[in-house]
């Protein structure tokens, strides 16, 4: 769900100006960096479902979305950042756990608590035809929030979430 990433991206870099703007959206994308990494790799897998929305399901993510290796990912990332001083690593590892929670309303009961748990999270909005509505609204919602200086990169940050969305989920039609 990038548009629910990306908007918690620029709310963390209103609040922490110093984070550098690139670190702080790759975190927050960075578990969908390593999916798809770990994809390539056959660590994980993916089936395409299309007709099916959101057009796949994630078979088997746990080294990338997990309860147990978002932590880890997000320290390891907080500890990349660690010469920006201790608030910026703390902010982009947040930025990178964030992901998890962001997916949590999203994801359709495959994040689990670690790689291989049985107990598997999510509420599943994704099998509801509006999930990417719900995502555009709550970007919306977030982007309404003082933003300062982030106000000028509004369109070319929503220019950015619509491509995502359409190489991304090209059999998606507007409901
Ligand atoms: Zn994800």
């Amino acid at each position: 769900m990038y548009a629910g990433h990306f908007a918690l991206g620029l709310a963390l870099k209103a609040r922490t100006p110093r984070a550098p703007t690139w670190a702080i959206l790759l975190g927050t994308g960075f578990l969908d960096v390593l999916f798809g990494i770990f994809v390539l790799l056959g660590i994980e897998r993916t089936t395409m479902t299309p007709g099916r929305s959101p057009g796949f399901t994630l078979d088997f993510i746990d080294w990338s979305h997990s309860f147990a290796m978002a932590l880890v990912w997000a320290g390891l990332y907080a500890a990349a950042f660690v010469k920006r001083g201790r608030t910026i690593a703390l902010v982009l590892g947040f930025a990178v756990f964030s992901h998890f929670l962001l997916d949590l309303p999203m994801h359709p009961h495959d994040l689990t608590l670690w790689p291989g748990s049985s107990t598997h999270l999510g509420f599943a909005l994704w099998h509801t035809p509006y999930w990417w509505w719900v995502e555009l609204a709550l970007y919306y919602i977030m982007r309404a929030r003082p933003l300062g200086t982030f106000g000028g990169h509004a369109w070319w940050a929503s220019a950015v979430v619509l491509a995502l969305h359409v190489f991304n989920s090209p059999w998606l039609s507007p409901a």
